[in-house]
């Protein structure tokens, strides 16, 4: 193996949301079953400090480390391929950048200098990208850059690109440039064009790409592929062409049949093998030929666009997978639920999802949800929010405490049953603030949960600041609502379920976070074998009907 990182870029023309983490983790996915130590990192050009503060209709879903980093849900896509945890490393922001150039200032370190973006700026962004190849635990590190070559925005970061290159030499940093090659039906052709203004951008900042991704729908043709090596000074072997996959995780095949991994080794002068992806290939098959399916409702107030809840809906296809069924998801608006339609909105599901979130907007929708599901022997599971509201819904229609409420809606309410966790009360800082990252919780013995995870302790993910209140416990407790995950040292009740029910369990954590291809996340397996059982019990009770 190589004493030296070796680093690869990898640089998005043309357009957005060409999917250049999903390349980025399939490459790395094809280089890590090689036996190359492999970490991926984002780098995005806007000026968050980190998208923790963002809301989900601007950046998706907010994304969370084991150490607590809030992040771009593309760091979800490396930890699912990879099965290797990120960390705070792997995300940086131009907002981070500049916090941490204008603290050096203060402190005095440029003294007598003119602080600029070159070199200032770009040597931030340098050293941030060393980072982890400097930690000795990498042969490879995969930097994706955010944005599209010719914003403004991302500028110092090709030009750090550009730096870098030269600094470590050509055959120890090399840069992929994702395209789209798009087809014009009017015309019946694929064009070549965009592509070629793209890598014509990029060099006008001094970067050569070494390889082309151009993502395309129909397949592209040898005497283009030849036109695009020509045009933009690549070698036709490193013209790879993405087609759109039914899956994302097709995309590592689709990669290694172009032959990217190969080219990627070649360029950095490193051996190459056959990869050994045959578990990822039975997890495939499994995903795509699935025995039975079932629907689960997914209850929140962002359903309306896909990549709020990323990693909730792919932990689905994980734990899909596993159990051989395919999980249809429905997404279900929780402002337009009511105890009126209730019955028509989740009566035919088969389980049913409350997904974490924030403030007031939706909640109502969300206890009527929960109290349906309570009631009709529904699996569910409740993240975050989704627990919190479970709690209310129990403390108001089991223990009859009609106004229980979280202090984070009705900050008067006389029954907080979920209360702002003291820690929180004096903090005024918004970002970065919240309870994050991983953190113990023990697990009851007898419990369903001790009985999923098969261990006494576990360690999950979290991002809130309200949590269950502990001067309700004894009372919800006694009603069959039992606290069967407490965290060892403040006691905090992580983990709720309800013993009567075939399948109700609420986490104040993010189980979601830590589902990977290779570790499907056990509480979503049981979850969804759960609604699975359900289905097949309602199906043999109609049939026994007729
Ligand atoms: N808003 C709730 C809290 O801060 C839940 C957060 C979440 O669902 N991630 O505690």
């Amino acid at each position: 193996m190589s004493t030296t990182t070796k680093y690869i870029f990898v640089t998005g023309g043309v357009t957005s949301s060409l999917g250049k983490g999903i390349i980025a983790a399939s490459l790395a996915k094809l280089l890590q079953a090689q036996g190359y130590r492999v970490t991926i990192q984002k780098l995005d050009p806007y000026i968050n400090v980190d998208p923790g503060t963002l809301n989900p209709y601007e950046h998706g879903e907010c994304y969370v480390t084991e150490d607590g980093a809030e992040t771009d849900l593309d760091l979800g896509h490396y930890e699912r391929f990879l099965n290797r945890p990120t960390s705070q490393a792997n995300n940086v922001t131009t907002g981070r950048i500049y916090q941490s150039v204008i603290q050096k200032e203060r402190r005095g370190e440029f003294l007598g200098k003119t602080v600029q973006v070159v070199p200032h700026i770009t040597d931030e962004i340098k050293e941030r990208v060393q980072i982890l190849g400097k930690s000795g635990e990498y042969d490879i590190v995969i930097t994706e850059i955010g944005g599209t070559v010719g914003d403004i925005e991302s500028l110092p970061y090709i030009e750090a690109v550009r730096q870098l290159r030269w600094d470590l030499g050509e055959d120890n940093g090399i840069v992929i440039h994702l395209t789209l090659v798009p087809f014009l039906s009017a015309a019946g052709e694929l064009k070549t064009k965009p592509t070629q203004h793209s890598v014509k951008t990029l060099m006008e900042s001094g970067v050569q790409a070494d390889i082309l991704v151009c993502r395309t729908e129909h397949t592209l043709p040898k005497e283009l592929r030849r036109k695009l090596a020509l045009f933009c000074n690549v070698k036709e072997n490193a013209v790879i062409q993405s087609i759109d996959a039914s899956t994302i995780y097709d995309v590592p095949n689709l990669m290694l049949d172009e032959g990217l991994d190969k080219v990627v080794l070649e360029k950095l002068n490193l051996k190459s093998s056959s990869p050994d992806i045959d578990r990822w290939n039975q997890f495939v098959h499994r995903h795509k030929n699935p025995k039975s399916e079932i629907t689960i409702g997914l209850i929140g107030k962002y359903v309306e666009l896909q990549d709020s809840y990323k990693s909730i809906l792919e932990a689905f296809i994980h734990a899909g997978a596993e159990n051989e069924v395919k999980v249809k998801i429905e997404s279900i608006h929780s402002e337009y639920i009511n105890e009126d339609n209730v019955e028509l909105k989740l009566g035919h599901l088969d389980g049913v999802l409350v997904a974490p979130g924030f403030g007031e907007r939706g909640i109502d929708g969300k206890i009527d949800a929960v109290k349906y599901v309570r009631e009709n022997d529904i699996p569910f599971l409740g993240i975050c929010l989704g627990m919190q509201m479970a709690v209310i819904e129990f403390s108001r229609n089991v223990l009859g405490i009609k106004d229980a409420a979280s202090t984070e809606m009705n900050p008067e309410t006389a029954n907080p049953v979920i209360g702002l966790m003291e820690d929180q009360k004096t903090i005024t800082d918004k970002g970065g603030t919240m309870r994050l990252g991983a953190w113990a919780c023990d697990l009851k013995l007898g419990s369903k949960v001790r009985d999923i995870y098969k261990a006494e302790s576990i360690t999950e993910r979290h991002r809130h600041r309200y949590e269950f209140n502990g001067a309700y416990k004894e009372q919800i407790e006694a009603a069959g609502m039992k606290a069967t995950g407490l965290n060892p040292d403040t006691g905090l009740v992580e983990i709720v379920e309800i013993s009567e029910h075939p399948w109700f369990i609420g986490v104040q954590y993010h189980p979601e976070y830590k589902s990977t291809v290779a570790n499907p996340h056990p509480l979503f397996v049981a979850f969804v074998k759960a609604s699975l059982n359900y289905n097949r019990k309602k199906k043999s009770a109609t049939m026994a009907q007729n």
